[in-house]
């Protein structure tokens, strides 16, 4: 097995991509794959945190433009996003339901060996689970964010719009702040920036990237200062 290129990672998993096909609500099939992959990754002997999104249930932004309260509409995102850490858990085979999030004791868990599932997102409205990917990796002290995505990487523009659409291999905070790259939120790549926190936005579809992510090979758009 490929030696571990580092020691804690966070995972961000968008809701849409535990829909599957489906294109809304769990796909049992997408998430025992998804967890598959992640019991892989915890054997190459790295700590394991993983933000979930909630965006296969709803988004807050679009449930507000047709013509929700955006703070209700949020809140019910938020916990979208903890049903999705639900099903990932149950598919983990996680005991535990939850503890609220108490920095010192996820860091615990870590270090215990634990697969700490972040859900609900930063538990404010006007936000979103990139940004508590951003977040939380800072506070915990991750040495990468993965960010797992329906696309292999960060392009120029969208590949599925424009066929000559340029794929990065590695691109830094300020390139992707100028161009106004959309592979997270801004709040979310700032975050980072400051931080000096890189990403790697890669393709989970595809089975066995998450490891070769580990492994510290070249998959996906590496994002850094
Ligand atoms: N959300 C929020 N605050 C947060 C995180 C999420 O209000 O800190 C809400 C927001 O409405 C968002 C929804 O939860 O649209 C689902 O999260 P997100 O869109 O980030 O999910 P993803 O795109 O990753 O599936």
């Amino acid at each position: 097995m490929a030696k571990a290129a580092y020691k804690r990672v966070l995972i961000k998993l968008s809701g849409e991509g535990l829909a599957g096909e489906d294109g809304f609500g769990i796909n049992p099939g997408v998430i025992g794959r998804v967890a598959e992959q992640v019991r892989d990754v915890k054997a190459m002997d790295v700590e394991v945190s993983i933000v979930v999104g909630g965006g296969n249930i709803i988004r807050g932004m679009t449930a507000a433009q047709e013509g929700m309260d955006r703070a209700n509409a949020d809140y019910m995102g938020m916990l979208a996003s903890v049903m999705n850490a639900m099903a990932l858990q149950d598919a983990l085979e996680i005991s535990q339901v939850a503890e609220l999030y108490i920095r010192r004791r996820a860091v615990r868990h870590l270090e215990k060996g634990r697969i700490v599932i972040f859900g609900g997102g930063t538990g404010n409205p006007y936000f979103s689970t990139d940004t508590a990917a951003a977040l939380r990796a800072n506070e915990i002290h991750a040495d990468v964010i993965l960010k797992a995505t329906q696309v292999d990487g960060v392009y120029d523009s969208d590949p599925h719009v424009n066929p000559d659409a340029k794929r990065y291999e590695r691109i830094t905070f300020d390139q992707a702040i100028r161009d106004g790259l959309q592979f997270m939120d801004q709040a979310a790549i700032a975050l980072c920036n400051e931080n000096d926190l890189p990403i790697v936005v890669f393709d989970m579809g595809v089975a066995g990237n998450l490891t070769k992510v580990i492994g510290g090979e070249t998959v996906g758009t590496m994002v850094t200062g």
